[in-house]
């Protein structure tokens, strides 16, 4: 026989995996997708076999120790997924491998040997038994190696093919083992606002820590309060000494996806329904659609009746959703349809809870994983389908390498596995739609299901429409203030929309009009109020609010563009009888606060709710009449060309949370650029008018879905370093495409918009031609850029934004 060798990909920044010797005695197991236990410099670690070859390396091979499972880890439709993202992104496998797989199952993780059975056997197969015995029936290899002081994985895997031992994969020892957070809860005796005046006078840090507790829905972990909030650890003791708060724990790891309430599904699909659901059945396998839904047509359950279907012919099922703490509905109602077959793949689990998980889909214990863009990957036995909730959000893509975009990935992967694929959305992708025809097929569900109707959207311009002046800074229409009025007169709900957080936008001295900005961050400092400071929204850095400008020592600040602390401390003055509550990432930092504040809408304790682009997505409450949009502009102007998609989408989303129930509802958007497209589509629910114009201006110059683009990122602390190793790049890349004779623009080199970042300074080179050329680049990039020395280069393939 001849002699064979493994390549082993490892969770490490290799750009090719590692050539290793296949003993005889494992031979059968060393395989494709196989976990095997190699040595890495003086360590072990665990690696998965991409690839069996007969070529031996070029310096000599060292031997795999073991291969502790019985059937590959990984299955070959995932490995060869895997293969096609790194070289897609032009990302090395191990590294791809890693987004893919549970930290706990390769890499650093430990092999536990555990006795089962017993053995007849002499030698060092004996001493180990022996050894194991005496501590206790199981130990890590590597302690029966040290105990022994001999190599054990060749006596440890003739032991365990007898059935004497069983080798467990186990995550390394974690730090600590903390159970329990400590948490701070308000009781029913605090003091009204009215009476905060008076109680606090001389305690203003204990008022902070109350109305912060309060903004976070009531309660939050210390550590969080204390660390990330900077709250004073005193200021709480007293709030609790005077019985307005509490002590308490709670489990670290509690699963919150436990506790949600289980919705049983709906009535019988409607014959809309119905037909996009035989629509979907007969597609051809590997193929997909675009279900293209209006929000409330009922979307969910023509997932939920595919899913079915597909458990009905025993195969599997990924549901995939934007971010799974905002849409705990949908889990909910999945929940509701098929029990303990679904397995939910969330931020919240341990490391050992998600190699669980994994292990359980991988064996087909459980048939439908539902999650975030990772999910993508979850290893469905037997897999029937892919549904991409909301298929055109930016969170599908990865923010580091591999720089996927999780619908490209289950275009692939469904075709690999002849499985169906199906995107979902009220505002489809232009790159979507312009798939319709090739591998999509375009279904429509035009109408509401049940009673509702999509609401009737106001555009107010802000320009010329009278405002109301208490509000001062905040911009505050009649017409907005009157549809509040009249919405809580009738005990309906409000939600209300302002994608900005914090209190003010800017702080700038009325003097000189110095802007305080970040000191790492070419961007200026957000105003924010509990607790009072400064922070940079892109590397979190807090500030004091300095008492005078730092420039010209001039004494007064004015703070200039409207945040949701400010909407929200304006609200409580004008609309005192109302619940408020404020969901943002300041309000929902600590973990799974959504759920607190989206349940209490759902009870009907909330009045208004305002937040950021947070409450627009999938939320479905049929009670909430009103919709205000109170700035529609914010992202409008930002100089990256989805600007206009974004804004487009977030309106229609957020449009979309009325009318829903039997009462109807009404949107009201504040602008000051009505007739801009992504506006007037918005206002009349023309999606298909909206992509017609964005499509036509991506024409020229050539956009996505027109043209395919790279981002090469050059960042680094030395600015120009940074601009001569992008000067660098856009030589290679124009040299290459001149040698090649290759169709294809190389724009930059040029500073990003965002010019600096966590004190990096950041220069991009931009390539643009069509698919199987930009492949082409990606694939000499990736051998070529790595190797620029003392700046970074980060390669994205179809980025969702240039900034
Ligand atoms: P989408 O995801 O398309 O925005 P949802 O799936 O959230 O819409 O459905 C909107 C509402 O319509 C939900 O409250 C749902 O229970 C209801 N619904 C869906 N299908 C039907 C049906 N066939 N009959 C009655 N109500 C339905
Ligand atoms: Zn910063």
């Amino acid at each position: 026989m001849t002699e064979g060798f493994g390549r082993v990909a490892l969770p490490l920044p290799l750009a090719q995996p590692y050539t290793y010797h296949i003993p005889e005695s494992l031979a059968d197991r060393v395989t494709p997708g196989a976990r095997v236990v190699v040595p890495v410099r003086a360590r072990e670690m665990i690696g998965i076999v991409t690839e069996l070859t007969e070529t031996p390396p070029v310096s000599a091979a060292k031997d795999i120790l073991a291969a502790p499972d019985l059937d590959p880890a990984l299955p070959a439709p995932l490995l060869e997924t895997a293969r096609w993202a790194s070289g897609y992104y032009g990302t090395p496998l191990g590294l791809t491998l890693r987004a893919m797989l549970p930290a706990a199952m390769w890499g650093e993780s430990r092999v536990i040997a555990r006795r089962v059975g017993s053995a007849e056997t002499g030698g060092l197969a004996g001493r180990v038994l022996a050894a194991l015995e005496q501590k206790g029936g199981e130990a890590p290899v590597s302690t029966l190696a040290r105990a022994l002081r001999a190599p054990v994985w060749e006596p440890l895997d003739r032991l365990a093919r007898v059935g004497a031992v069983v080798l467990d994969v186990v995550p390394p020892a974690t730090t600590g083992g903390e159970r329990h957070d400590r948490v701070v809860r308000l009781t029913d005796a605090i003091p009204l606002l009215a009476e905060r005046e008076q109680v606090f006078r001389r305690s203003p840090a204990q008022r902070a820590a109350l109305e912060a507790l309060e903004e976070l829905g009531g309660g939050a972990p210390l550590r969080h309060l204390a660390g990330q909030l900077g709250l004073s650890r005193a200021a709480m003791d007293s709030l609790v000494k005077r019985g307005y708060a509490a002590y308490g724990t709670v489990e670290v790891h509690r699963d919150p996806f436990q506790d949600l309430p289980v919705v049983p599904p709906p009535a019988s699909p409607s014959a809309a329904q119905l037909d996009v659901i035989s629509a979907i059945r007969a597609l051809p396998a590997g193929n997909g659609a675009l279900l293209f839904g209006i929000t409330g047509s009922g979307k969910t359950l023509v997932y939920l009746e595919v899913i079915r279907g597909m458990l009905a012919e025993g195969r599997g099922a990924i549901l995939l959703v934007p971010e799974i703490s905002l849409t705990p509905q949908i889990v909910s109602r999945v929940r509701g349809a098929f029990g303990d077959e679904v397995a939910v793949l969330h931020s919240g689990l341990s490391d050992g809870e998600r190699a669980d998980a994994w292990r359980a889909l991988r064996r087909g214990e459980r048939r439908v994983a539902v999650g975030a863009r990772s999910a993508v990957f979850a290893p469905v036995k037997d897999l029937g389908v892919i549904v991409i909730d909301e298929e055109h959000e930016a969170t599908y893509k990865n923010g580091e390498a591999p720089r996927y975009h999780a619908r490209q990935v289950a275009l692939v992967r469904t075709r690999l596995e002849q499985a169906r694929l199906v995107l979902g959305s009220a505002t489809p992708s232009p790159e979507s739609m312009a798939q319709v025809g090739e591998r999509l097929r375009l279904l429509n569900l035009p109408e509401r299901a049940g009673a509702g109707k999509l609401p009737p959207v106001e555009l107010v311009d802000l320009r010329t429409a009278p405002r109301l002046k208490e509000a001062k800074a905040v911009p505050w229409s009649l017409r907005l203030d009157e549809a509040v009025t009249a919405a809580l007169a009738k005990r309906e709900q409000v939600m209300l929309l302002l994608n900005r957080r914090g209190f003010a936008t800017i702080l700038q001295c009325e003097a000189c009009g110095a802007v305080r900005e970040c000191g790492q961050c070419s961007i200026a400092l957000t105003v924010h109020e509990t607790p009072p400071t400064l922070r940079c929204h892109y590397c979190g850095r807090d500030e004091p609010i300095p008492p005078a400008c730092t420039l010209c020592g001039g004494g007064i600040h004015r703070m200039r563009g409207v945040g949701t602390q400010q909407l929200e401390r304006f609200l409580v003055s004008r609309f005192p009888e109302a619940r408020i509550a404020r969901m943002d990432l300041d309000t929902t930092s600590a973990r799974w606060s959504h759920h607190a504040i989206l349940e209490r809408v759902e009870r009907g304790e909330v009045d208004i709710l305002v937040g950021t682009q947070m409450i627009a997505k999938g939320l479905d409450f049929p009670n909430v009449t009103l919709v205000g949009v109170v700035d529609a502009d914010t992202a409008l102007h930002l100089p990256d060309f989805r600007a206009a998609e974004r804004t487009f989408q977030l309106l229609a989303q957020v449009a979309g949370r009325t009318g829903r129930g039997e009462r109807g509802g009404v949107v009201v958007v504040q602008t000051r650029n009505p007739d801009h497209p992504a506006l007037v589509h918005a206002a009349t629910h023309d999606v298909e008018g909206f992509l017609a114009v964005e499509l036509g201006n991506r024409r020229s110059p050539a956009y996505p879905p027109h043209a395919a683009l790279v981002n090469l990122l050059v960042s680094g602390e030395e600015e120009t370093a940074v601009a001569d190793a992008a000067g660098a790049v856009a030589r290679w890349a124009g040299a290459l495409v001149a040698q090649r004779s290759l169709a294809a623009d190389v724009l930059g080199p040029a500073p990003c918009a965002i010019g600096r970042i966590k004190n990096r300074y950041r220069w991009h080179v931009v390539l643009r031609s069509e698919p199987e050329t930009i492949g082409r680049l990606v694939r000499y990039a990736s051998e070529k850029l790595l190797s620029v020395s003392g700046v970074r280069v980060v390669m994205d393939r179809d980025p969702v934004s240039l900034l």
